[in-house]
């Protein structure tokens, strides 16, 4: 095999490798953040415990309500049985009926309000609720995905690099070298296609003596443009 298709072979390899490698750490990254779920839960939540509160301050008004009437069927009831007979006695349960019924009335109001407020939030929560599950849902499905493919790729990387390691001991030391020099220098494109004698990355003409020889393979010919190792397919 001649030395610059033992190189592209290299090249082809490495390019995998960080093409597979990088989608490989970027699926690792997706899947350690969990921040959107944590958000989704997290509005729910306090959706829910907003919810509670509210049904808590009704549930007190009611119980308070039911207390202020009970107080006022008593009262009522002192009122009109006949059994109390002085007149100041008499003014003063009546003053405390009118009290009472204003309380209650304010309460009422305040109850009837507070069970619209109520049914208005269980209407949105229930809303949220179901987007929630929605999207958690899609979520899941999305890092299943995620799971899924950075399991099919971990023993590809493991492939590939054994593979990488064993094409390095069958390039020659000095061609090793200067394609790792080049891979470091030129963002991991160390080599460059030459078509009708031009390289394809920087469109500089190749000389034709040199030319000829990317044609052949058997020397290692650097584009007088960019420094990349020219070959030909
Ligand atoms: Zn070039």
């Amino acid at each position: 095999m001649n030395r610059v298709l033992k190189l592209r072979q290299l090249a082809t390899a490495d390019a995998e490798f960080e093409t597979k490698s990088r989608r490989y750490n970027a699926i690792r990254a997706a899947l350690s953040d969990t921040s959107a779920i944590d958000q989704l839960q997290q509005a729910e939540q306090t959706s829910a415990a907003e919810l509670k509160i509210l049904r808590s301050t009704l549930r007190d008004r009611e119980l308070e309500l039911g207390t202020l009437q009970a107080k006022y069927k008593d009262v009522y009831q002192s009122l009109y049985s006949g059994a109390i007979t002085l007149p100041k006695d008499l003014d003063n349960l009546h003053k405390e009926s009118k009290s009472l019924e204003q309380r209650i009335g304010k309460l009422e109001e305040e109850v009837l309000s507070l069970m619209a407020s109520v049914e208005e939030y269980e209407a949105s929560h229930a809303v949220l609720a179901q987007e929630t599950q929605e999207k958690l849902a899609c979520q899941n499905t999305e890092r299943a995905e995620l799971l899924r493919e950075g399991r099919e790729l971990q023993p590809l990387l493991v492939e590939l690099q054994k593979e990488r390691q064993t094409l390095r001991t069958v390039v020659a030391p000095g061609d090793l070298k200067l394609y790792e020099e080049l891979r470091a220098k030129k963002r991991d494109t160390p080599m460059a296609e030459m078509i009708d004698a031009t390289c394809q990355v920087c469109r500089v003409s190749v000389p034709s003596h040199q030319a000829s020889q990317v044609q052949t393979g058997d020397k290692v010919v650097l584009c007088i443009g960019c420094g990349r190792i020219l070959y030909h397919a």
